[in-house]
């Protein structure tokens, strides 16, 4: 690890310091995780249908682990803009590579930038703890600046590592130049995982894939649904889909079923229903949450990357060749995504207007995590929109660190009292 100028590499034995920081950052992340999951089933609407989803991430999620439990191939993956379709038609395991661990964050290199985002600040850490992480082959669509630069961060620190592929993201949505760059790239990412999976694969094994993730988006529909009756604790929907990519896509979607089961007995839950927004909550990040759940703000829906926009939109197929339905992944991926590195991103009203018509949500909470600016200059912009729609709206800018619960807490307590 250790950065100054970047020594190489040498094969000797293990360095010491190094294996002490792996020990202390797999401490402090698996007390983390653990302590978050013994927390969630301390709550009187846990079951069995819930621990399914906790015994997940209770197991050894490190790659080799993962890869042997599900019999894949894992790839790392750092945001979502690429279809799933395209790894599971080739039998691959997308391993989503952002962390959501106060402990991954205290245990990343020294010498980081101050202000750094921090889902890859603990990411870091996570590559402190698990070397196999980076060794696997990435791929990386160039959202915002943290992101298209983690790569040339990394190699700072960590010298063995596996292929990365960057994903050119245009950021002009109604751009039709933008459109067929974008198809071209979801090609090129196609025969690159073919390399990687060392197979042939074409419409067939697509065919395939659109029918596994398109019952996986009903499922997460159906869970959207009771979600919007406030049904569903923030708290669970956010364990479900974070544990999205340590599980195979037919058993999650079971399991998803399992706990709309489950949770469609529980009653609603009292209080001015909210809709949530703004930069990604992963787990074990529960802080934003847990207050939520607790104050009786229920979260009746989001638009976060690692929420409902886990999955995109049904597919809209409309030409059933390889070609074609390559082609309306490309699509549904650029068009359906809500992200804030878009140039123009103001449709992204449009989700939240749905949801206070559908749901009757009172008002709209920015989770804005500090050096997120995408999101940051995004928040403004939708305030003025908010406003214009007669919707409260407030912002929340805070990161993984306990000490402002207090401050957030106060804050949302005002807020409430205004819905
Ligand atoms: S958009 Fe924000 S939260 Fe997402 S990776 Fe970039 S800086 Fe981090």
């Amino acid at each position: 690890m250790e950065h100054p100028t970047n020594p190489a590499p040498d094969t000797g034995p293990p360095d010491p310091r190094a294996e002490r920081a792996r020990a202390r950052a797999r401490d402090r992340i698996d007390r983390e995780t653990n302590d978050a999951l013994a927390a969630l089933a301390q709550r009187d609407d846990y079951g069995e249908a819930i621990d399914y989803f906790a015994n997940i991430l209770r197991q050894d999620n490190s790659p080799p682990a993962l890869a042997a439990r599900l019999g894949r191939k894992v790839v790392g993956l750092m945001c979502l803009q690429v279809p799933p379709e395209l790894f599971v038609a080739l039998g691959l395991q997308p391993l989503r590579l952002y962390g959501g661990s106060l402990g991954a964050a205290k245990s990343s290199p020294p010498g980081l930038p101050a202000l750094m985002c921090p889902l890859l600040r603990s990411l870091m850490g996570e590559l402190v703890k698990e070397p196999s992480l980076g060794t696997l082959d990435w791929v990386i669509p160039t959202t915002c600046d943290w992101v298209s630069g983690f790569e040339s961060l990394r190699e700072l620190w960590f010298h063995d590592t596996g292929t990365v592929r960057m994903v050119e993201l245009p950021r002009r949505k109604e751009h039709p130049q933008a459109t067929e760059r974008w198809l071209s790239e979801v090609k090129g990412l196609w025969d690159h995982l073919k390399g990687l999976a060392g197979r042939k694969a074409g419409r067939k094994e697509l065919l395939f894939a659109l029918e596994a993730l398109e019952a996986a988006r009903a499922a997460l529909g159906r869970l959207t649904a009771l979600r919007r009756a406030g049904q569903v604790p923030a708290v669970y929907f956010f364990l479900f889909t974070h544990s999205f990519f340590f599980d195979s896509v037919p058993s999650w979607s079971k399991a998803v079923h399992g706990a709309a089961d489950h949770l469609a007995a529980r009653k609603p839950a009292p209080g001015p229903g909210v809709f949530l927004t703004g930069s990604p909550i992963v787990f074990p990040n529960l802080k934003p949450l847990r207050l939520f759940d607790d104050l009786g703000l229920p979260v009746l829906g989001d638009d976060m990357c690692s929420g409902e926009r886990l999955l995109f939109r049904h597919v809209a197929l409309r030409d059933t060749s390889e070609a074609g339905i390559l082609r309306a992944l490309s699509e549904t991926t650029h068009d359906g995504c809500l992200c804030p590195v878009f140039a123009e991103n103001r449709r992204r009203l449009g989700p939240i207007m749905e949801a206070k018509a559908e749901a009757g949500v009172k008002g709209v909470v920015f989770h804005l995590l500090k050096g997120c600016h995408p999101y940051e200059m995004d928040s403004l912009t939708l305030e003025r929109d908010l406003a214009e729609n007669d919707t409260r709206f407030i912002r929340l800018e805070t990161d993984y660190a306990p000490e402002d619960g207090g401050n957030l807490l106060t804050r949302l307590e005002a807020f409430k009292s205004t819905l």
